[in-house]
């Protein structure tokens, strides 16, 4: 079974890739309120994701038997005065996400819970997926800042992005 402490810290991750979800929803509107579909797109896909993040732990607090407990989700910024301010929030916002499941492994080492340091290794790898595509991002934009026609071509990029399940999902059922 899942100690109390542990399930508290799952718990309260969830409510963090809640609010990861919030967030990245808030900026895909403010993207399409920009004209930028591309980068709306996104986000949107990003809010789909961290949806998925919640539902991992989720899953997993129910296959140990544990109970979730759903809390209140904090408010998000609704208004960003560039596309690169919004990714720049995205990475430093993934770095602090970065050292949530940093913490939460140095629990389950700390409490012996094998199983849950195995669950996160998951989290681990994704994190510095997340991190390295915000900072790309952030690259690209700073490239062709003040250029409107760079903006242009890479949001055009940026609707490419398509979603798919992440694998401890696809592979749940
Ligand atoms: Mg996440």
């Amino acid at each position: 079974m899942l100690s109390v402490r542990m399930q508290n810290a799952l718990n309260a991750q969830i409510n963090a890739e809640l609010w990861s979800a919030y967030l990245y929803l808030s900026m895909s509107m403010a993207a399409t309120d920009k004209g930028l579909k591309g980068i709306a797109n996104w986000f949107a896909i990003q809010f789909k994701e961290e949806q998925d993040h919640a539902q991992i732990f989720i899953n997993y607090i129910h296959s140990r038997g544990g109970r979730v407990t759903l809390a209140p989700i904090a408010e998000v910024d609704t208004e960003w005065d560039t596309a690169l301010a919004m990714f720049e929030q995205t990475l430093t916002h993934e770095r602090k996400v970065t050292s949530l499941i940093n913490d939460l492994y140095n629990l389950a080492i700390e409490e012996k819970d094998h199983a849950t340091k195995n669950m996160l290794d998951w989290f681990i790898d994704e994190q510095v997926e997340e991190e390295e595509s915000a900072r790309d991002i952030i690259d690209q934009l700073n490239m062709v800042e003040g250029n409107k026609f760079g903006l242009y071509m890479l949001d055009k990029e940026m609707a490419a992005r398509t979603y798919s399940t992440p694998s401890p999902l696809a592979t749940a059922e």
